[in-house]
């Protein structure tokens, strides 16, 4: 999954990268670095865990900068290893570069397989540094140039940022599929990132979003910036599971506001699988709750935060005891059992993967007394793998692979099942564009 952000132009760019990436922490909790350019040398910081684990201020002094990157991991390739964390940062033929990659490549085996053959070493299994391999085996002379190169060699979903002392290019694939926008800083600068909501945070104004296939340059010292697109076609295909479940709710993509689609989503399902005389309406915390107000506000039925969570279960958490039952989703969440005492609800969640979630979820609501459960999922069955940049698990780890709605429904022991139907679902997205819906129809459309 991934966050990315790039800081061009601002004095303490380190320091604003670290915001950025602070808003961009639920897309990745597994490592977090950042480089920055200072007098012409590239300084990378990056460990394991959350943002605030590995930077303290000296060492947000150290870095300096007036440019910099960053980067939130989530493994989608590559393994859990800190080597594994980004930026990527060497030295080639020209000299210094550091580079940021949200996405995920699929001829990355292949590249490196042949890269191997060729002699090359690398250091680490991320497709990130077989982008860096290529430029840096490429023999044109300018770094645009064989950033251009490279970018005709790897397929797949990429929003990538990639630094040199002097410059910073921006690129998105042509299908535009991770998100990736501009803003523009107070003080001058420029500041790039995977959501908007980072530019809240550090009071830039939104610019646009990079279009599908661009590339922008930007050089120190310089107050505006160059767009080329590097593509004669482009079919931008944004991932519909950014609206569904990837994105914070306050970002806004490509022109919509997550927490408005998500609130669509939830006003659509009540539309099509309404449940007759319910008493209230209950959100899965966090993920659920935007689509439970479209789902409360559409049929009149109360909405009650009945289950609360608790957000302060890290990655890291050891389970100190192994008799409590369910111990792992009780940590996160806690039902509240008079609120919900012989009431009959909705329960709604953005999506179903596995089905272990639900499962422990609806065992625990009718422990806490519910008479009726009735789930409702703000997306369609999850039935492929996402190969471009979504973690989700393999075929046979989802449960919408091997059971079919009824099955679903009774190994996860609700009175009632319903998903959104994908017509339904694109509907409710709102416009005519094409999405990546890839984890839903299976129509993996980059060759
Ligand atoms: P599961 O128990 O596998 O069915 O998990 C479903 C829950 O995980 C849902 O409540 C989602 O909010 C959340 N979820 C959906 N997609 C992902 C993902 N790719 N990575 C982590 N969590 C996810």
């Amino acid at each position: 999954m991934c966050g990315i952000v790039g800081v061009i132009n601002a004095p303490d760019a380190a320091k604003v990268a670290y915001l950025g990436l602070f808003s961009l922490q639920h897309r990745g909790q597994e490592a977090s670095g950042i480089s920055a350019c200072e007098r012409h040398h590239i300084n990378t910081i990056k460990g394991k865990g959350l943002v605030t684990d590995v930077f303290d201020a000296a060492a947000l002094v150290r870095l300096g900068g007036n440019m910099a990157i960053g980067h939130n991991r989530y493994a989608t390739s590559g393994s859990k290893a800190v080597c594994d964390a980004q930026p990527v940062t060497a030295t080639y033929a020209l000299g210094e570069i550091s580079i940021v990659h949200n996405g995920n490549l699929i001829n990355s085996d292949e590249i490196h397989d042949s890269l191997v053959r060729d002699g090359a070493i690398f250091q680490s299994q991320m497709d990130t540094e077989t982008i860096l391999h290529l430029i840096a085996r490429s023999q044109q002379s300018h770094l645009r140039d064989r950033i251009i190169e490279a970018l005709r060699v790897i397929k797949g979903a990429y929003s990538l940022i990639i630094m040199s002392r002097s410059k910073m290019f921006v690129v998105r694939d042509p299908h535009a599929v991770r998100p990736l926008s501009i803003g523009r800083l107070k003080n001058g600068g420029y500041i790039v990132a995977s959501e908007t909501c980072a530019f809240d945070l550090v009071e830039a104004e939104f610019i646009r979003d990079v279009r599908a296939g661009e590339m922008l340059t930007f050089e120190e010292g310089k107050d505006d910036f160059i767009s080329e697109q590097l593509f004669d076609e482009t079919d931008p295909r944004i991932c519909a599971f950014e609206y569904v479940y990837l994105a914070r709710p306050d970002s806004v993509i490509e022109g919509k506001s997550v927490y408005e689609v998500r609130q669509n989503l939830g006003r659509k399902l009540a539309q099509i699988s309404p449940v007759a005389d319910a008493d209230l309406v209950v959100p899965v915390p966090d993920s659920g709750i935007s689509s439970a107000i479209g789902f409360a506000k559409e049929c009149g039925v109360p909405f009650e935060l009945a289950i609360v969570r608790n957000h302060y279960v890290g990655r890291t958490f050891i389970e100190p005891t192994q008799d409590i039952r369910n111990l792992k989703v009780k940590l996160k969440l806690n039902p509240i059992a008079s609120a919900l005492k012989g009431k009959k609800i909705v329960v709604i969640d953005d999506s179903i993967v596995r089905g272990t979630t639900s499962r422990k979820i609806v065992e625990l609501l009718r422990h806490a007394g519910a008479s009726e459960i009735h789930m409702r999922i703000a997306c369609p069955e999850i039935r492929f793998p996402d190969r471009y940049g979504i973690d989700t698990p393999s075929y046979k780890e989802l449960i919408s692979v091997s059971r079919d709605k009824d099955a679903v429904c009774e190994y996860i022991g609700a009175d009632s099942l319903e998903f959104l139907p994908i017509d339904d679902f694109v509907a409710s997205l709102g416009d005519e564009r094409r999405y990546s819906l890839v984890s839903f129809d299976g129509d993996y459309f980059i060759k």
